[in-house]
């Protein structure tokens, strides 16, 4: 006899799909992409129900429960995950997991649906007896139907009269789901359609074509900044309205990013045209009434972050991801993927152009444009027809300041403060020193858990790592020589803060950086009071880089620029480039020009160089023979493959026994390593990698597939769902 079955990822790091029977009383509303309760091994879990088919149900147990009642996830996504789960060798089950709305992967029981009474007038006629009664009829009148929660802030303690009328069949009431809605009531800016420039409307209309047939198509808007990429994005989203298709933006992140969602809501919120942003300042509740609202397709437009990428939009005419360069589209934990990349495949399976936008591409995706794969459209002038910035390179090897500042941009700072302009300093490290010394010995503090030192925060008086936040009260004496010159060397945003109040007493100064940006609204009510002109000189890590578009903005210095390019990276010299072109970026918005000086000890070096002419073509034609020669991204494909655990003895052994089976079934595959991680030790464990490069991918796949399989065979503890692998 054959039965209705259900084939079910868990989310566990178990790479096949599991069978159940499907009891009768579920059969009829069991629906693929539903959430199930399933028994496993000894306990119950939550899996995801992929399939339904006939067969036999011999020696299968039955689902359980049904967690949703309408399907959480579409085939369409359910599609994007399977090639995400692929691709990036993860487990579906995980892979869904991490693509909903946090708490409904989990076993922690269902969010609660909200529901409200919802009243409409049924019998005109009636005449209600009493004023209260009498505005109520009139109010539901006028607006065909109303909810509860908007009655009561009208009229006071409505209810009993509302149970009345529809006692009286004046009134009839329904149950209607609750949007927890959590958009802030705060004023938006006026906002109408610019006119375009020549360089703008060619970028509109190519895109604009491309969703008008509906077709996948990957452009790159390459647009120097200030160009006006917002401006473009916004009139392509609003094409892609008229045409009935909705519309996914993806933003770096949402917190730093309240002027392009501002502009967005300005321009499209009424009440025919709903937006749903996706940000992590949202509750359980409110992101699954998102969820819910978009896959009913109630939501035209949805901006997020890189898990947006995720959103259940089914009539998707258009992605845009803007700053597309940026590091924070990769998750880099548990299921690693890169939001960028999966917007140019879901473009593809679900026919629509994908709009990469930024003034620092990331060499992959300059390198697909310039190999054809991708259309790059260009805008190489500023809209406000101002000119880029000059930047100059203050080389340090040639003169070492005291202090965190040279001479030549105090002097600048001076000068920005008399014409009563801002300025922008950015300095890539929170806290007051990156580490305590002690004058007599030598010694620094290290984090016990992370190979790195505490980074000494003044205000909250503690040394705090950066990795992990393990954090204590600052030494009063040297562990090792009991001296008592213990002293902070170097400088975080929080000492040139306070440096410059001393260099600059009558100035204005703020600072913007992680500390200062963790309360909830705290960010924006930083952009604000730039924009009110209510701060001189605002110091800050890269978040001042990210994007914001200060008209007061003439002056924008640099210190510390070499901190990202001595990192262990193949792609230092890019993120560079791109940080520091950014951050230029930043002045004389409005009104043409604007100063940017960059305090270096590689002056010389071609990313700074490049970044200092403000010149994508240059950087990109030098960056391109060492990519090529050294077989990196885009011009190979590289694996990481990173072993960790609690004794470095044994990670390491483990490692070498695994780099030399590799060897040996490598082909055309470079196997390089072990060696230590960029971070040996990380929160407590030590860390080795191993990385697989070649110029054929298929080769690294089989090589992995064959890893697995031996892997499997040796640790069958590994199929039982332990996370040990
Ligand atoms: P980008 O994102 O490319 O750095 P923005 O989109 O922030 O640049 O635009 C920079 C400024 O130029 C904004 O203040 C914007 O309002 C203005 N702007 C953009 N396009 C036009 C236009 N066509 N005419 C006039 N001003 C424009
Ligand atoms: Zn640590």
């Amino acid at each position: 006899m054959t039965e209705l079955l259900a084939d079910v990822a868990v989310s566990a790091p178990l790479k096949q799909l599991y069978t159940y029977l499907v009891p009768e009383e579920l059969a009829k509303t069991a629906q693929v992409g539903m959430r199930v309760r399933i028994p496993f091994g000894r306990r119950t879990t939550v899996g995801f129900l992929l399939k339904l088919r006939q067969g036999s149900s011999e020696g299968l147990k039955p689902l359980k429960e049904l967690l949703d009642a309408q399907p959480l996830l579409t085939p369409q996504l359910l599609d994007l995950l399977r090639w995400a789960a692929d691709y990036y060798y993860h487990p579906l089950g995980q892979v869904i997991r991490s693509a909903l709305p946090a708490g409904l992967g989990s076993d922690k029981g269902t969010v609660k649906i909200l529901h409200e009474p919802v009243y409409q007038l049924v019998n005109k006629q009636a005449s209600p007896r009493g004023e209260k009664q009498r505005q109520l009829v009139d109010l539901i009148g006028a607006h065909g139907e109303l909810g509860l929660s908007q009655l009561r802030d009208l009229i006071p303690a409505p209810h009993a009269s509302l149970k009345r009328l529809v006692e009286l069949g004046v009134l009839s009431c329904r149950e209607k789901e609750l949007q927890r809605d959590p958009f802030l009531s705060e004023p938006l800016p006026e906002d109408t359609n610019l006119t375009l420039n020549d360089e703008q409307s060619a970028a509109v209309q190519a895109v604009s074509a491309a969703v008008g047939e509906k077709k996948f198509q990957p452009f790159l808007l390459h647009g120097v900044t200030g160009s006006g990429k917002t401006e473009v994005y916004l009139q392509t989203v609003a094409f892609c309205l008229q045409q009935d298709l909705q519309c996914l933006v993806l933003v770096p992140e949402i917190a730093l990013t309240p002027q392009l969602v501002a502009r967005f809501r300005a321009r499209f919120e009424s009440p025919g045209v709903r937006l749903a942003v996706l940000h992590s300042g949202l509750s359980e509740g409110e992101r699954y009434d998102a969820w819910r609202a978009i896959i009913r397709g109630e939501v035209q437009i949805v901006i997020g972050a890189r898990s947006a990428i995720f959103a259940p939009l089914q009539k998707l005419g258009l992605i845009i991801v803007d700053e597309e360069h940026e590091a924070s589209y990769k998750q880099g934990e548990g299921f690693r993927y890169n939001a960028r990349d999966l917007a140019l495949v879901r473009g593809q399976q679900q026919n629509c152009p994908v709009l990469l936008g930024s003034a620092t591409p990331a060499f992959a995706s300059y390198y697909r444009s310039e190999q054809g794969g991708v259309t790059r459209l260009a805008l190489d002038r500023r809209a406000h027809a101002g000119q880029l910035p000059q930047v100059e390179l203050i080389d340090l090897t040639e003169q070492t300041p005291e202090g965190p500042l040279s001479n030549r941009l105090i002097e600048a700072l001076q000068q920005c403060l008399e014409r009563g302009d801002q300025a922008l300093l950015l300095l890539n490290r929170r806290g007051f020193a990156p580490f305590l010394l002690c004058r007599d010995c030598g010694t620094s503090f290290h984090c016990p858990n992370c190979e790195i030192t505490l980074t000494f925060h003044q205000q909250q008086r503690e040394v705090r790592c950066h990795y992990c936040d393990y954090a204590e009260p600052p030494a009063e004496k040297c562990p090792k020589c009991d001296g008592l010159q213990i002293e902070p060397e170097g400088a975080g945003t929080e000492r040139l803060e306070e440096e410059l109040g001393e260099l600059f007493p009558g100035a204005r100064i703020a600072r913007m950086d992680r500390d200062t940006t963790s309360r909830k609204g705290a960010h924006q009510r930083l952009v604000q009071k730039m924009l009110g002109r209510e701060v001189d000189i605002l110091v800050g890590t890269q978040m001042i880089a990210k994007g914001h578009d200060f008209p007061g903005v003439t002056l924008v210095g640099v210190l510390g620029a070499d901190s990202i390019l001595n990192l262990p990276d193949f792609r230092a010299a890019e993120r560079s480039f791109s940080l520091l072109t950014q951050v230029a970026g930043r002045a004389g918005r409005a009104c043409g020009g604007g100063q940017v000086l960059i305090q270096t000890f590689n002056a010389d070096h071609y990313a700074l160089a490049c970044a200092a002419e403000q010149d994508y073509q240059a950087f990109y034609q030098q960056e391109l023979p060492f990519r090529q020669e050294l077989g990196y991204p885009p011009c190979g494909h590289l694996i990481n493959l990173v072993l960790s655990g609690n004794n470095s003895g044994q990670v390491k052994g483990a490692a070498e026994q695994l780099a030399s089976r590799l060897a040996t079934a490598a082909g055309p595959v470079e196997v390089l390593g072990p060696s230590p991680c960029p971070l040996a030790r990380l929160r407590g464990k030590s860390r080795v990698q191993i990385l697989l490069k070649s110029s054929e991918r298929p080769a690294l796949r089989r090589l992995l597939a064959q890893l697995d399989a031996a892997r499997c065979r040796s640790q069958p503890i590994a199929q039982r769902g332990e996370p040990g692998g």
